[in-house]
């Protein structure tokens, strides 16, 4: 059975690539009906702190890629990382380096005056280590192989060959003792009996030391997948310019996790036409070797539309249960059991056509806003424009035998029919004074939602 994992470097958010990756990685391994692993790559340890750790963690849990397992933290195995490199040495697999920076720095020098590439030449490989003088310090290089090729048969990119000739010997322990981050991948890979590595096309590089390093171990090789980087909707890499944001930042814009994985998925995979799919749908589906090669955009609009149908497919409870705690924030109040409820059924009047979360939340704050409600520009303009329409409609309104949103308009439209004027000059008045803005979901919905105390309320405000 295999094994993927995902191997964040703690240095800052889940971002949108890392988020595709883990959820290639989640969704082939749930596919193959394997195992889906964490290993958190903190061996960098200026760069990573605790909070990025955090957001990754938690951007994962929010995206609903759950992972098998307890978390690897890369840095605590660093003294496994140097056994490895020990059992190397003693196996004539690697060797002791004990060329100065300055050494180096002059062969670099001169590799550079002569146009050749710069590569350490090896120059201690074959040398007697007592050659060095005593208590001398010294790096761990890999003995790789200097004939031959290292190929690669990436489930994504194909076969991918390098001669040998190309690769030095690469360092694997440092002078202070610490692995290297080409060392501590091979060997946590090797641990975590991961078969299938699927990361990003930018490590496409480094995979051939890696498998000489396998190889150096007499170990399985995993078998890679380099998935293309996402680019910016203008085809350029992504950057912060084009929104290079933490999933927490999609949270907070209010899309919704399961338009995020659906998004997120059909970035360089897709299934047919198949636009909408659901978890079970795309775990059956998912095949990394169907990945294309070629970067995909990011498509904002193209997310929301996604976001959108989601949301319109969602149920009524599920959804207010999603907008409750932006509802919350933006009035700085906790909602009563009943708004609560108000607010499920004021669902129907926002879902189809809302595109986020964000813009549900704003569409319902009129509901739960304490009288006299305040009335932008627009409203209360209109508000001025029908008031005197709006105090005929008022009366009737408090003796209306029957309070539905089809009674109301009923209402509403023999009034105008009386007045000669068109239902929008009623409605638009009423939808302003009871809503405080000239644009809400059906108004007689609305107001048979708020109630008949609440809109009488509310418009007897405005005249007092
Ligand atoms: N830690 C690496 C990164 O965040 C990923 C390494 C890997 O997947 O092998 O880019």
């Amino acid at each position: 059975s295999i094994v993927t994992r995902f191997a964040p470097s703690p240095t800052g958010f889940l971002h949108i690539g890392g988020a595709r990756t883990a959820l290639f990685n989640w969704l082939y391994s749930r596919h193959m009906g394997g195992k889906f692993l964490l290993r958190i790559e903190d061996t960098d340890r200026a760069r990573s702190t605790p909070e990025a750790t955090q957001a990754i963690i938690d951007g994962l849990k929010w995206l609903g890629i759950d992972w098998d397992d307890d978390i690897t933290y890369q840095f605590a195995r660093a003294a496994r990382h140097a056994e490895v490199a020990h059992q190397m040495l003693a196996a004539g697999r690697a060797y002791k380096c004990f060329a100065t920076t300055e050494e180096l720095d002059a062969m670099r020098a001169e590799q550079k005056e002569k146009g050749l590439p710069q590569r350490y030449d090896g120059r201690w490989r074959d040398r007697d280590p007592s050659e060095a003088p005593a208590g001398a310090p010294f790096v761990v290089r890999l003995k790789a192989p200097q004939d031959g090729a290292t190929t690669v048969n990436d489930l994504v990119q194909g076969e991918v060959t390098v001669q040998n000739s190309q690769l030095d010997d690469l360092v694997m322990l440092r002078a202070d003792g610490t692995p290297t981050y080409m060392l501590a991948v091979v060997v946590d890979d090797h641990d975590m009996g991961i078969t299938h590595v699927i990361r990003g096309d930018d490590h496409l590089t480094n995979t051939f030391r890696q498998v000489q390093i396998f190889k150096a171990n007499d170990w399985a090789v995993p078998t890679f997948s380099h998935i293309p980087l996402i680019h910016g909707p203008d085809g350029a890499k992504l950057s912060k310019r084009h929104g290079a944001l933490g999933v927490e930042a999609y949270e907070e814009m209010g899309y919704l996790p399961a338009a995020m994985r659906n998004y997120l998925v059909r970035l360089g995979w897709a299934h047919g036409d198949d636009e909408y799919f659901s978890d079970a749908q795309a775990r059956e589906w998912f095949d990394i070797k169907d990945v294309g090669r070629s970067p995909s955009r990011l498509d904002f609009l193209k997310l929301a539309s996604v976001n959108q149908h989601y949301i319109k497919e969602s149920a009524d409870a599920d959804l207010a249960a999603a907008v409750r705690p932006l509802v919350e924030a933006k009035l700085a109040r906790a909602l009563a059991t009943g708004e609560v409820d108000l607010l499920t059924r004021a669902m129907p009047g926002l879902k189809p056509r809302a595109k986020t979360l964000v813009e549900i939340a704003d569409g319902v704050l009129f509901y739960f806003k304490s009288r006299p409600l305040s009335l932008d520009d627009k409203a209360k303009a209109m508000v001025e424009k029908g008031s005197a329409i709006l105090s005929q409609m008022q009366t009737r309104l408090k003796e209306l035998p029957s309070w539905t949103a089809a009674d109301l308009e009923a209402a509403a439209r023999a009034l105008s029919e009386e007045a000669g004027i068109k239902l929008g000059d009623i409605a638009q008045p009423l939808r302003a004074a009871t809503t405080g803005s000239t644009v809400s979901p059906p108004i007689f919905e609305v107001m048979e939602l708020l109630g008949r105390d609440e809109i009488c309320g509310r418009i007897g405000d405005l005249s007092d």
